[in-house]
């Protein structure tokens, strides 16, 4: 006998809901800055603008549902083959698909914890199952871990770096020694989004990675460093055989012409919006170096923002820093993640920090 009521899958009870990062309220006579999103603090590039706006004159037309000036720059630039290429609207739908085309209900997909948090989200989507694998002491993925943790059940294991919301970066000769442990069936995806922000003494580039490695994808975005998080496009980089899966389980017509307008010339103008990065790069420096100095155990600091260990005051400095005017990114009874913004607002940070120091 049907029950009563339509009811979704059982799994999609299980959803944990996604915390976005909140905007500031808007306070008269106080400067507020949003520092939970791990946004790019930059406007848009006029250049980069200009095309976005063009792009839009034609919104009455559906986008190219084939992506082709966007994944014939990204080929270019990256010196891959397009049909290792797979766009979607961001990397986190990127990984929605990938993992519906490679997970069944029951399979289990391997990441580090506490990661981003996303992921249990989209493990939880297709029914599989999420194996957590904690963090090192200094906020590390704990790679030896990661690798006894696959069994015959793994169909994918995420490596998340620089860790979001931790921020320190997996090596490249970890890497590589945790590569050739994890058997060639299962895929191993490498969060890259904040790739460009890091300055590593031994950093890792997925693209190189996989090229040699049927198994690895290099998953990365526009949406950090490019400075394009409301436009919704990212992309994967895999062999074809995986490229293919992601792009079959795309949503048609996903990425916007806007989106894809605004990426292609991202790319032309690469080298302007990398100074940028250089910008947030040497604040990132300076915020990590003064809580340091105020007894904070900020720990390695790789992507655009920087983690305070908090613990059970978590929730309390967040509520100070957004009485200040600064929004940032609390995880209850863990820490808080705070963003690299604006000078001015990473100054306010910065205070708060200093009144709540031990
Ligand atoms: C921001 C982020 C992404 C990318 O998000 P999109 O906006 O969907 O491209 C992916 N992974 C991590 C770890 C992130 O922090």
């Amino acid at each position: 006998m049907s029950s009563a009521t339509p009811s979704p899958r059982a799994a999609i009870g299980g959803i944990p809901a996604y915390v976005p990062g909140r905007p500031p309220a808007a306070r008269p006579g106080v400067t507020t800055y949003k520092l939970s999103s791990n946004e790019n603090p930059h406007a848009p590039l006029p250049g980069v603008l200009e095309a976005a706006v063009a792009a839009a004159a034609t919104m009455n037309r559906y986008p190219d549902m084939g992506c082709t000036a966007l994944y014939a720059a990204l080929a270019e630039r990256l010196d891959v083959p397009v049909s290792h290429l797979a766009a979607g609207t961001g990397s986190v739908a990127v990984l929605y698909h990938l993992l519906q085309a490679f997970c069944e209900a029951g399979d289990e997909v391997v990441y580090a914890w506490r990661s981003f948090e996303a992921y249990p989200i989209a493990v939880a989507v297709t029914g599989a199952v999420s194996v957590q694998v904690p963090l090192t002491a200094d906020a590390r993925h704990d790679l030896d871990a990661m690798a006894a943790a696959i069994t015959d059940r793994t169909k994918v294991v995420v490596v998340c770096s620089p860790n979001n919301p931790t921020g320190p970066a997996v090596r490249r000769a970890e890497l590589e020694a945790f590569l050739a442990t994890v058997p060639p069936h299962v895929v191993v995806v490498l969060d890259e989004a904040y790739r460009e922000f890091v300055r590593d003494e031994d950093p890792f580039d997925g693209v190189e990675l996989y090229r040699s490695r049927p198994n690895v994808v290099a998953m990365r975005t526009f949406a950090k460093a490019y400075g394009l998080a409301g436009f919704r496009v990212g992309y994967a980089v895999a062999a074809e055989p995986i490229a293919a899966a992601v792009r079959a389980c795309a949503l048609p017509f996903g990425v916007s012409s806007v989106a894809q307008a605004a990426a292609v010339e991202s790319l032309r103008r690469e080298a302007e919006l990398l100074e940028r990065v250089e910008g947030i790069v040497a604040e990132r420096a300076r915020v990590r170096e003064a809580l340091l100095d105020q007894g904070w155990a900020v720990p390695d600091a790789q992507g655009n923002f920087v983690w305070l260990p908090l613990g059970e005051r978590t929730v309390a400095f967040a509520k100070a820093a957004e009485e200040a005017g600064v929004m940032v990114r609390p995880f209850a009874g863990d820490g808080a993640r705070v963003s690299i913004g604006e000078p001015a607002g990473n100054d306010v940070l910065l205070k708060v920090a200093a009144e709540h120091a031990d």
